[in-house]
């Protein structure tokens, strides 16, 4: 760990001027990449006190060259349909940061997907890798491809196609791709394939692979458990404790089921799932029966939310809605970013929400955040307790390294211990003197802060030590 002093105030005058005109050069250089200028300025409004005070960082202009990704690679994806027709759709991949660790991030094959997102994604992958203790870089990438309403047949052919390109830049010492929104187990095994097709080679190019074929265990289940895990250390600052809580959970994807699976375990009601047509409420609590059967829905049926409150009597189904003012203990937002307003963040705190654990990748517009802090919610950022997955994946490139596969208890142990790292390395750079969250005298942990630096100040110093690049 680095021997820098970090200053424990809160951003100043100075370092907002220096933040303002550091994002107006960003905004002018990257037109129109809204939420990549959102993840770069809610870091950089938290790293730039310790940037202004380290001379090293501002002589080899560290941030100006973090938001500038080493590259990225643009390409054409033509795969034929069902019907016979041919289709055309854009592949990305942006290898952000190579400073730590080859580059590793997830693939998102969403309609929406574009370079800014791609590029707010690989950004915020940069600082969560870091975290993470282990040797990752940063990237993202994807498609506009929409899986949805596709058949087998068409994902493998549009997977196969997408690693007739991809193939050529990625490999286990260089980037290392894996699942996001739309890409399960099941696109990571036509990817490999592909791959290894190509290449001739069987190696740990991608993480998510099947159990069966180099993948690791609790791969599937490493995000939705490590928020989990997250919220549980939060808590235990305060001397609560996840059981006989109330959440309320979005999404319904890998992310949403496995953060219920683990709520479930620990004793916690989760009330809500939901998608991109509107929130499914069971106030008698999504149990293991029923989330199997959520599963089976999602990731076999590939059928729609609505369909749980037509199956389950005492649900109901909220057509565009999302899950945020159905009071709860406990949120855990894991659909995708900016789902999780003002408003929102309002109406959980009214209603009587004391903890915040971000499964998805910044859900929580900045002024959401804004709410949490002000009312010391116990607020974890997207980068800290969604970082279990990557974590996971990290697991997954050591086994296949040394041809070895732990056990599941094994990798469970490995992933508490690393979300408990990430929420003590929050502490350390996040603590403000104040009131506590239970309106003490004391410190006030903003997280997000602390994630932001405890991941920057890894970085940095790896691209300080290497030279002018
Ligand atoms: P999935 O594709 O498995 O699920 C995504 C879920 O979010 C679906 O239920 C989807 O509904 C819903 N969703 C997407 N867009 C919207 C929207 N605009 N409004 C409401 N719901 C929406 O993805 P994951 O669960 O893997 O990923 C979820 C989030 O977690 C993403 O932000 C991802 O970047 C992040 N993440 C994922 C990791 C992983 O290991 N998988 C690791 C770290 C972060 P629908 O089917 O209708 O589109």
């Amino acid at each position: 760990m680095s021997t820098i002093t970090v200053p424990e105030q809160k951003t100043d005058a100075s370092s907002e001027a220096a933040v303002a005109a550091f994002m107006e050069r960003v905004e002018a250089q990257s037109a129109g990449e809204k939420v990549f200028h959102q993840a770069v300025r809610e870091a950089v409004r938290s790293v730039m006190p310790l940037v202004l005070t380290t001379p090293a960082y501002r002589q080899a202009r560290i941030l100006e060259r973090m938001v500038v990704p080493d590259r990225v690679i643009i390409f054409r994806v033509t795969w034929v349909d069902d019907k016979g027709q041919v289709q055309v759709n854009r592949g990305y991949r942006v290898q952000m940061n190579g400073a730590i660790g080859p580059y590793k991030g997830g693939l998102r094959f969403h309609p929406s997907v574009n370079i800014g997102i791609l590029k707010f994604l690989a950004f915020e992958q940069t600082l969560k890798n870091s975290l993470t203790t282990l040797p990752m870089g940063g990237a993202k990438g994807g498609s506009d491809f929409d899986p949805h309403s596709r058949t087998d047949g068409e994902i493998m052919r549009f997977c196969h196609a997408f690693m007739n390109e991809l193939y050529s830049y990625i490999g286990p010492d260089i980037d290392v791709p894996a699942g996001d929104m739309g890409v399960g187990g099941r696109e990571i095994g036509f990817l490999f394939g592909q791959y290894r097709k190509l290449t001739h080679r069987f190696n740990g190019v991608l993480t998510g692979k099947g159990f069966n074929w180099g993948g690791s265990n609790l791969r599937p289940e490493a995000t939705g458990y490590g928020a989990v895990y997250f919220a549980q250390e939060m808590l235990a600052s305060r001397e609560q404790e996840i059981a006989g809580k109330v959440a309320t959970v979005s999404g319904s994807g890998n992310v949403a089921q496995y953060t219920v699976e683990k709520l479930n375990a620990l004793g916690a009601k989760s009330v809500t799932l939901s998608d991109s047509e509107g929130t499914i409420v069971d106030m008698d609590g999504i149990n293991s029966d029923k989330l199997a059967w959520v599963m089976q829905l999602k990731n076999v049926r590939r059928g729609r939310i609505r369909e749980y409150a037509e199956h389950f009597k005492g649900a109901k189904f909220l057509p565009g809605k999302r899950p945020w003012d159905v009071p709860c203990d406990l949120a855990f937002p894991s659909a995708t970013q900016n789902e999780l307003d003002a408003v929102d963040a309002s109406n959980l705190v009214k209603n009587g929400c004391t903890c915040v654990s971000e499964g998805a990748n910044m859900p929580s517009t900045p002024e959401a955040v804004e709410v949490f802090l002000e009312h010391h919610i116990l607020y974890g950022p997207g980068k800290a307790a969604n970082a279990g997955g990557v974590a996971v994946s990290g697991l997954e490139m050591s086994q296949n390294a040394t041809c070895l596969q732990r056990t599941r208890e094994d990798v469970d142990a490995q992933l508490r211990r690393i979300m408990k790292s990430i929420h003590a390395n929050c502490v350390r750079y996040g603590s403000i003197e104040g009131e506590t969250g239970n309106g003490k005298p004391g410190r006030f942990v903003n997280y997000l802060r602390g994630a932001n630096i405890a991941g920057f100040i890894k970085v940095a110093d790896a691209m300080v030590q290497q030279g002018v690049l």
